[in-house]
């Protein structure tokens, strides 16, 4: 039985899982598509899928038994909404939503359906070096986690598509999640600090460095570029009591000739996380199917959004702003 998804946005990311789900992934057919450039859609429909006027109609279609959500981070918390009206598990990119209240009225209609249904995009918990890291962590062998730095670095990002605030409000939740995640901790306060402005990040407060305190007293460090220009380059390490733990350099080939020794290093996103985005949605089909979800939930959504409004705060105060979280509802325990 192949599990009937329904995608709404087909830009970027959003023709890179639907060329996924068609030609990578088995028990899965894209049926319909939405898109608010209808020639964008259209384009992008694979073979025999239905493209639908409004994320609505898409959510109503009886044959849609799940959704993938790829639109901008405003338009999410709408076409969330509609999903869980709809009884329809949902995959949402990040960020789940770009405010507090928001994540707030998604966690508010899933715990009143009382039956989770929303995954968020949070690809590196499926990423097998990211995975190993947190095993190593877990076992305990190295002692506490005390330190945590996540280097995030992006060769560009498209001009004009973003605020000035992107790295805060639309990058820093990949590396609020992870932490939690890696750690199994929780964000308790944000301070950030920008340093000289690069040239090449155009508009954008770009680069900036973050300090994530966590409730064990860990602290987080996360430095972001968004326009570094030799690729896209992501490392992590935990210093923990008894010894460090950090990600592997990718695999790839050692290139030796007159300019020197070296590897290749990914252009974007979708080269470097190829696996994971694969695993993530492979995750997703199975609970989908079963009519829930089981990966990172709309609490964890939630709580990478309150990071980025505390950081969107500490970069106007320049102080230590704290993140308070209302109490976990049952249903994400
Ligand atoms: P994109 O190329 O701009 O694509 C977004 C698409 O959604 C566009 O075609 C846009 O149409 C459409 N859209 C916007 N609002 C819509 C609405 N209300 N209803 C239907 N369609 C709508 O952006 P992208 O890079 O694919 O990013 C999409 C989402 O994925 C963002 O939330 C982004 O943060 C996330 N993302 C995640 C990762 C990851 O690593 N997990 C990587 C990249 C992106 P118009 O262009 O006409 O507005």
């Amino acid at each position: 039985m192949s599990l009937n998804v329904g995608v709404i946005g087909t830009g970027m990311i959003g023709q890179d899982h639907i060329r996924r789900l068609t030609r990578v992934l088995s028990g899965v057919t894209v049926v319909a598509v939405n898109d608010m450039d209808q020639a964008r859609a259209q384009a992008a429909a694979p073979a025999g899928a239905k493209v639908h006027p409004t994320p609505d109609a898409l959510v109503a279609d009886p044959d849609v038994q799940a959704v993938v959500i790829c639109s901008w981070g405003p338009a999410h918390e709408e076409q969330l909404l509609a999903c869980i009206a709809a009884g329809k598990p949902v995959f949402c990119e990040k960020p789940m939503v770009t405010s507090e209240a928001a994540a707030l009225r998604i966690i508010e209609a899933e715990v009143a359906f009382g039956r989770r249904l929303v995954q968020v995009g949070f690809m590196r918990r499926f990423d097998a070096d990211y995975r190993r890291l947190k095993a190593v962590i877990d076992t305990g062998t190295l002692g506490a986690p005390l330190m945590y730095y996540s280097k995030h670095r992006n060769a560009s990002v498209p001009e004009g598509l973003y605020t000035s605030d992107m790295p805060l409000n639309d990058t820093l939740v990949h590396d609020a999640d992870i932490s939690r995640w890696l750690l199994s901790d929780e964000v308790t306060g944000v301070e950030v600090r920008v340093p000289r402005r690069s040239s090449r990040g155009k508009d954008l407060r770009d680069p900036v460095l973050v300090l994530l305190h966590m409730a064990s007293g860990a602290l987080v460090d996360v430095e972001i570029s968004v326009n570094i220009g030799y690729g896209y380059d992501i490392r992590g390490e935990v210093s923990c009591e008894a010894g460090v733990a950090a990600l592997p350099n990718r695999p790839a080939a050692v290139v030796t000739d007159a300019h020197g020794i070296r590897q290749a290093i990914p252009e974007d996103w979708r080269e470097r996380f190829i696996e994971a985005y694969d695993q993530e949605f492979r995750e997703w089909i199975v609970a989908a199917g079963q009519g829930t979800a089981t990966g990172p939930s709309a609490w964890d959504g939630y709580a990478a959004t309150l990071v980025a409004d505390a950081a969107l705060r500490a970069v106007d105060s320049g102080r230590l702003e704290a993140v308070g979280m209302i109490a976990k509802p049952a249903l994400y325990s």
